[in-house]
C-alpha cells in the first residue's frame, strides 16, 4: 500500500474540516516556508452536505447567537466559543476570503450570492491558494495514533501525519457523506462517544388518520409535550404527511423526541409518553373559535357539517378535525349540539399528534450525541491524545435550525486550524 506522508491532515472536507484547512495553511504556509497539509474527504467532492444547506442558500450563522440554542450538555462547552466567535468574527473571517452577506429579520445570515455552492467553493479555493493539497474520493476506515503522529489508513493508501483534524462529521444523511466514522474513529482512539440519535428532522406520528390530510400545510403553534407537561413550543408552517408531521416548527422539536425515543428521557428527565399539539388558529381563542363555529351554524343550518370549516382552515383539515370529533360530515349543521362545537373549538386549539418512532437519519440535518466535549480543550485540541483536534458534527453539539449547527462547525474549524497552526510552528501540543 502507497505511504502518504503530510505535516497536517484535516479528515473530511465539510464545513469545519474546510474552514479548519483555510486558517491552517494560510498561518502556516507563507515567508518561503511551505508544510504539507491534506484535506481527506471519501466523497467525489468537497462540502456535499454544506451544499445542501440552507435549501442551498447556506444559512451560515445567526446574529441571535446563545448557548440557549445548542444541547445542554455542552452549553458549558460552547459559551466561551461563542463568545470568542461571534457572528460577526465569523463573517470578518469570510469578508476576508471575499464573502459579503445579506441577513433575514430573523437575524438569519447567508451569502450575498444566496448559493451554499459559493461558500463551499470560496473555501476550496483558499484552502487550495494557501498550498492546501485536497483528495477527495478517500474513505478512511482506520486511525492509530503512533509515534509522532498519526496513521490513516483508506482503501488505497496509508496517510502519515503529525497532526490531524478530525472533521468527518456526524451520521445525518449518510447520501451527503456523514457516514458516522467518526464516531469509529474516536473510539479507536480511545475516546467516549455519546449515544447519538436524530435531529432536525420529521417526526414519525401513529395517528392513523393523517393520511387523510396528507400534503396540508398550515401556520400553526406546535409544542411537543412529555407526561403531558409543555415542553417547547415554536410558531411555523406545519406540514402534514401520511406518517409523518414535518416542517421547520416540527424539527425544532424534534431533539426532544427522539431523546425520548433513545435514551426515554426528554431535557435528561424519565419520561413515559410524549404527544405534539398544533394550535390551527394560534391568534384566536377556543372561545373566539367557539363563536365562530356557533354562527357558522346558524347562518348555514342546511348545510354539511363538514363545511363547518370553510373560510376557516383548509378544507381538508376541516373534516379531518369534524371526524376526530366523530361528527358525520354528511350530517347538517342544524343538529350540532353546544358539545360538538366545544370539541371542534378543543380540536382546533389541541390537535393531537402521538410520535412513534426515532426519526430517520436519512432525513435529519443534524446528529445530537457524539463525541463528549469534556474530552476536548478550549482550542479544540483533545485533552488524551497530543497532536489530535476535534471539531463540528462529530462533537456532542447540536443547535436548533436558523445557522447555529453551520456557526458551530465553522467556529471549531477556525479555532481548531489556528490552533494546530500554532502549535506546529511552536512545535508544542
Ligand atoms: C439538508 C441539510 C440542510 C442543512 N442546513 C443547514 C443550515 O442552513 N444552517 C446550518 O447551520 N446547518 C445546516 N445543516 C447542518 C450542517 O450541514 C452541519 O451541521 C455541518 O455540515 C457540519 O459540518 P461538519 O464539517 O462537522 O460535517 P460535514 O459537513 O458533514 O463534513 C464531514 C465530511 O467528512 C467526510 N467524511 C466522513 N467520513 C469520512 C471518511 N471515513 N473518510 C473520509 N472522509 C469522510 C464527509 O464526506 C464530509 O464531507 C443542514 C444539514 C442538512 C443535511
Amino acid at each position: 500500500m502507497e505511504i502518504i506522508k503530510y505535516d497536517i491532515v484535516v479528515l473530511g472536507g465539510g464545513a469545519g474540516g474546510l474552514a479548519a484547512a483555510v486558517c491552517l495553511s494560510k498561518k502556516l504556509n507563507k515567508n518561503g516556508i511551505k508544510y504539507k497539509i491534506a484535506i481527506l474527504d471519501k466523497e467525489d467532492k468537497c462540502g456535499r452536505k454544506l451544499l445542501a444547506t440552507g435549501n442551498g442558500k447556506c444559512n451560515l450563522t445567526n446574529y441571535n447567537m446563545s448557548p440557549e440554542y445548542y444541547n445542554r450538555s455542552c452549553r458549558e462547552f460552547i459559551a466561551p466559543i461563542l463568545s470568542k466567535y461571534k457572528p460577526e468574527k465569523l463573517m470578518s473571517f469570510f469578508l476576508s476570503l471575499g464573502m459579503i452577506f445579506r441577513s433575514d429579520s430573523a437575524g438569519r445570515v447567508y451569502p450575498y450570492s444566496g448559493t451554499a455552492f459559493d461558500v463551499m467553493n470560496i473555501l476550496v479555493l483558499n484552502s487550495q491558494a494557501y498550498g492546501a493539497d485536497i483528495h477527495c474520493s478517500v474513505n478512511v476506515r482506520q486511525i492509530e495514533q503512533v509515534r509522532g503522529g498519526f496513521k490513516l489508513i483508506s482503501d488505497t493508501a496509508e496517510y502519515q501525519c503529525k497532526k490531524l483534524i478530525l472533521a468527518a462529521g456526524g451520521k445525518a444523511q449518510p447520501n451527503l457523506g456523514s457516514s458516522g466514522a467518526s464516531y469509529s474513529f474516536a473510539k479507536m482512539l480511545g475516546l467516549d462517544v455519546s449515544p447519538v440519535f436524530p435531529s432536525l428532522a420529521p417526526i414519525p406520528c401513529k395517528d392513523k388518520d393523517l393520511s387523510a390530510v396528507k400534503g396540508v400545510r398550515v401556520p400553526c403553534r406546535v409544542t411537543l409535550n412529555a407526561d403531558n407537561v409543555p415542553v417547547h413550543t415554536e410558531t411555523g408552517e406545519l406540514q402534514l404527511n401520511a406518517d409523518n408531521v414535518s416542517g421547520i416548527c416540527v424539527f425544532q422539536l424534534s431533539r426532544y423526541s427522539n431523546e425520548f425515543f433513545a435514551l426515554g428521557t426528554v431535557n435528561g428527565v424519565k419520561t413515559e409518553k410524549i404527544t405534539i399539539t398544533a394550535d390551527l388558529m394560534p391568534e384566536y381563542t377556543c372561545a373566539d373559535v367557539e363563536k365562530m363555529l356557533f354562527s357558522k351554524c346558524r347562518k348555514y343550518p342546511d348545510q354539511k357539517n363538514g363545511e363547518i370549516f370553510t373560510g376557516m382552515l383548509n378544507r381538508k383539515l376541516g373534516e379531518f378535525i369534524c371526524k376526530r370529533a366523530e361528527l358525520d360530515i354528511n350530517g347538517y349543521m342544524y343538529s350540532l349540539m353546544q358539545d360538538d362545537i366545544e370539541t371542534l373549538a378543543r380540536l382546533v386549539k389541541t390537535c393531537t399528534f402521538t410520535p412513534k418512532s426515532l426519526s430517520s437519519f436519512n432525513a435529519a440535518q443534524v446528529t445530537a450525541g457524539g463525541i463528549s466535549v469534556d474530552q476536548i480543550n478550549p482550542d479544540m485540541s483533545c485533552k488524551k491524545n497530543s497532536g489530535l483536534y476535534m471539531i463540528g458534527e462529530a462533537l456532542d453539539v447540536d443547535g436548533v435550525c436558523g445557522g447555529y449547527n453551520l456557526h458551530f462547525a465553522f467556529s471549531s474549524g477556525i479555532i481548531a486550524g489556528n490552533a494546530c497552526a500554532d502549535s506546529m510552528r511552536g512545535g508544542v501540543k
